[in-house]
């Protein structure tokens, strides 16, 4: 089973996953915590990550989808299923996983997708950035995050919606009985 857990920056994609993990025992990849693992490697790819990272913008699809791609061709446990927490972002990134997946005999499922208010996005990712110093948990970087979401990662919920694999879940109240839901979503059409 390949997983995409879905939504706006701050809506729980990570903490979901690390239940959804728990639960399904399946190959967790966070885009964001892979480029982040190679800013802090200051590789070639972490150096062009980082310009990007910090004004809340997107990596380029191409560079995005290539290193996708490989890190799951490289991971044998990712071949049993994937939870896919931040990626795709963009249409033309969830065209190039469906067509990568169809080469492999494979698809996505489900696309869980969290639902939270605006206002409470930016709340939680100011008490992130306290708590971790996550560098673009800042409120300048927050709102180009929240405008990139809604002008390029919005549309691919009516994009999966038409596919039929949009699972929408309300992403507001306690960790535990959110993931009900969307375990719930998950094991109901599974
Ligand atoms: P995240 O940890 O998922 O919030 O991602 C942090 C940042 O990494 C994003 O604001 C983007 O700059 C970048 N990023 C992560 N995933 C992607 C992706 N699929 N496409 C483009 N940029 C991404």
């Amino acid at each position: 089973m390949n997983l995409v857990i879905f939504g706006a920056p701050g809506s729980g994609k990570g903490t979901q996953s690390d239940k959804l993990i728990e639960k399904y025992g399946l190959h967790h990849i966070s885009t964001g915590e892979v480029l982040r693992d190679h800013i802090a490697r200051k590789t070639p790819i972490g150096q062009i990550a980082k310009t990007y990272i910090s004004q809340g913008q997107l990596i380029p699809d191409s560079l995005m989808i290539r290193i996708l791609e490989e890190i799951i061709d490289n991971e044998p446990k990712a071949k049993d299923g994937v939870i896919l927490d931040g990626f795709p972002r963009t249409i033309p990134q969830a065209e190039a996983l469906k067509r990568f997946f169809e080469k492999r005999g494979q698809e996505v499922h489900h696309v869980i997708g969290l639902e939270v208010p605006e206002d409470e996005l930016i709340e939680r990712m100011i008490l992130r950035g306290k708590q971790t110093g996550r560098a673009d948990d800042n409120l300048e970087t927050i709102k180009n995050r929240l405008q990139v979401y809604h002008d390029s990662t919005r549309p691919l919920r009516d994009y999966y919606i038409k596919e039929g694999k949009y699972r929408p879940i309300n992403g507001t109240g306690s960790i535990d009985d959110i993931f009900k839901e969307v375990a719930k979503a998950i094991d109901g059409e599974a």
